[in-house]
Parts: structure tokens; sequence; C-alpha cells
């Protein structure tokens, strides 16, 4: 993969921890397949924070697939992402996961969904900071 030596403003990730242990929580009930969710939140100035869940219409699942069709989405400016898991353990975004991306970040999760198994992307699939926080804001 090709990542880009350009310097761009930094955009930071900001789960609230619930909506963090709901992410583990849900993946871990969809294991083995690949769960996936929508993220809640805000985006503010680069800034996302993800307070929030929504489960996908309509999404299929599978080992190495989980999706839904966007068209079914409706407008709404509090979604900021997606979340999914990687039920083989390696949270690296794959092809199809950016030929996907919907919003301002897309968060693998990697078996076996422990605290420290979030990863958060960009569009062009470089690693962002995340941060989990203990209250809502
Ligand atoms: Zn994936």
């Amino acid at each position: 993969m090709i990542f880009s030596k350009k310097q761009r403003t930094q955009r930071t990730i900001t789960v609230t921890k619930q909506a963090r242990d709901g992410i583990l929580t849900y993946c871990k009930m969809n294991h083995p397949n690949e769960g996936i969710l929508i993220l809640r939140g805000k985006y503010k100035k680069g800034q996302v924070l993800v307070d929030g869940l929504v489960i996908p219409p309509f999404f299929h699942t599978g080992p190495t697939f989980a999706g839904f069709p966007h068209t079914f989405l409706p407008l709404d400016e509090s979604y900021v992402g997606t979340v999914h898991s990687h039920p083989n353990g390696v949270a690296k975004p794959s092809v199809t996961d950016l030929h996907n991306f919907f919003g301002f970040v897309s968060i693998i999760v990697q078996s076996p969904y422990e605290d420290d198994d979030l990863f958060a992307y960009d569009r062009d699939g470089n690693l962002l900071e995340l941060t989990v926080i203990q209250d809502e804001i």
C-alpha cells in the first residue's frame, strides 16, 4: 500500500467509553462474522467525537466482509463514520473497506475485541489517533 507523505491536518478521533464498550460487545456477538455499525457523533474542524452507535439497515455480514447499501441510509449529519470488526485479528483496512468508506472515519476492531483492539483510519487508510474518554462531553 502506498501512503501519502504529504503533511495534512491531523484528524483526531475521540470515542466515549460507553460507545467503545458497545462496539466491543457488538463485535463479540457477531464473531466469527464481521459486525458493522454506524458511528454517531459530531464532526468539527477535523475532530471527530463518537458518542453513539446505529445498527445499519439491511446490512449483510460474513467472515470476511460486512457492509450495507449506503443508498438506504437516511441523510443524517450526526453519522460520522462506521466501525466494523476483523475476526481474523488484523485491523488493517482492506481495499473493499477503503472503497466503502463512509463519513469521516473508519474504525476497525480486531479480534479478540479487547479495549486496545480499536484502530481508526481515514479515507486513505492512514492510521489516526484514537482516544477513549470516560464520559460524554
Ligand atoms: Zn474490513
